[in-house]
């Protein structure tokens, strides 16, 4: 049975149709733009002509109500052809996803309105040089001024950070730990907002990873994303989700190569026979496929997990996360050594893929943090990472 036989049908027909755009829009700009390692509206353009820019926007403000399943769909065929279009979707989801669950204010409607017409793009800002894993320690401030909020502070690897039209940030508003973060929404344009430096990274080289500053940036009281001191619940839940979403890219990661890996085994001759046939280049493609398909059952897994709200879908999603951003890493790097010398040159995608895996086992919590979610909850202790 395909782990597939969890999803509804129309999740299905949406798989095939996102392989059309990955492979037919995304496909042809590859190499140039990861090669060239800016931030690439082309492949917004892409993602914006499919339709995938509002598919965070729920049905109550004009989306559609998407199932994970089919988050995770999309995921997979993007990142089977190139993840970096998947990073760039992944960040904007959440900050859709948060403005549609929690905000309030006449300003929503419009903006989300841009976003399910795939006009906006957003951003998450959580992270701070001194807050990573660490996530409730935040110290960006937020601090009320009458009808507004000002948020003085700074943020670090912001992806889409410069290019994002809006974005949701993590804030202190007050001393308690965790209870004292609260989200905003600050819109790009506003007075007090500066970018820094974009980082030049090993992979997701199309994507912006920026820093932020806020210099005394005002905005409206309206602009609070749920409840004061709220920051640290709904961002704990959001990420629940994300981690499947970096399943689902690290799954893709691993089909890709996969694949690459068999066309080329097939086909490259050595000591006259093709080099699928030795039995060294069988077993490193079986245990490529095991991996793979590991990783794809405890996706859809925790997809389904997560949809229908299961008490364990916190645990469920990181052991996805972690089995499948693991899988990617060593599928990728198998996939090269199967290609042999020109697998480590950018003629074929799965140096770039191996480079893209990487990132997986980091970003929205490390592997090492996925573990310590896991191991609290078998122990019977709520797990209240963030990150
Ligand atoms: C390309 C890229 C894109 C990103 N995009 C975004 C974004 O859009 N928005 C955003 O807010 N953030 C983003 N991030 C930040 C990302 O989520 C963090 O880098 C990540 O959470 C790790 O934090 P850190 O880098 O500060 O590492 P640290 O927290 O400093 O960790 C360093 C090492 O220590 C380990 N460690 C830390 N604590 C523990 C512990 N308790 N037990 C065991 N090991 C531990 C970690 O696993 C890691 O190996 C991005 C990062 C990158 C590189």
């Amino acid at each position: 049975m395909s782990s597939y036989d969890r999803f509804p049908e129309e999740v299905l027909f949406l798989k095939d149709a996102a392989r059309q755009v990955a492979e037919r829009g995304l496909g042809p700009l590859v190499r140039d733009v990861d090669e060239k390692g800016e931030f690439s509206h082309e492949v917004v353009a892409v993602l914006r002509e499919a339709g995938w820019l509002g598919m965070g926007v729920s049905a109550a403000w004009g989306g559609v109500d998407s199932d994970v399943s089919a988050f995770v769909v999309v995921m997979e065929e993007v990142s089977k052809v190139f993840p970096t279009a998947a990073s760039i979707l992944a960040p904007h989801w959440f900050a859709s996803k948060m403005v549609s669950r929690f905000a309030e204010g006449p300003w929503v409607a419009p903006l989300l309105d841009r976003v399910v017409n795939g006009q906006v793009l957003g951003a998450l800002a959580a992270t701070e040089p001194d807050a990573g894993s660490d996530l409730a320690s935040v110290s960006t401030t937020a601090q009320r001024d009458g009808g507004e909020w000002v948020i003085n502070g700074s943020k670090r690897f912001i992806t889409n950070g410069g290019f994002a039209d809006f974005y949701v940030v993590l804030t202190r508003t007050d001393g308690n730990r965790e209870g004292g973060l609260s989200m905003f929404l600050v819109e790009a344009d506003r007075p007090g907002i500066k970018i820094g430096r974009l980082e030049k990274k090993m992979g997701l080289r199309a994507s912006a990873t920026a820093e932020i500053f806020f210099d005394d940036l005002r905005v409206e009281a309206d602009h609070l994303i749920g409840e004061q001191g709220s920051g640290f619940k709904q961002a704990s839940k959001a990420l629940v989700e994300g981690r499947v979403m970096v399943a689902s890219i690290s799954l893709g990661i691993a089909q890709g190569c996969l694949e690459h890996a068999i066309a080329y085994a097939r086909e490259r001759k050595q000591f006259g026979r093709p080099i699928g046939e030795f039995q060294g280049i069988q077993f490193m493609l079986a245990n490529m496929a095991i991996e793979t398909a590991a990783a794809r059952s405890l996706t859809c897994d925790a997809a389904v997990a997560v949809q229908s709200d299961a008490p364990d879908a916190g645990m469920r999603a990181a052991i996805a996360k972690t089995f499948a951003s693991d899988a990617a890493m060593s599928v990728s790097t198998n996939a090269v050594q199967v290609l042999g010398g020109v697998g480590y040159t950018s003629d074929f995608p799965v140096e770039m893929l191996m480079r893209d895996a990487k990132i997986q086992q980091i970003y929205e919590g490390t592997n090492e943090i996925q573990r310590t979610i896991i191991a609290k909850r078998l122990l019977g202790r709520p797990s209240g990472k963030a990150s």
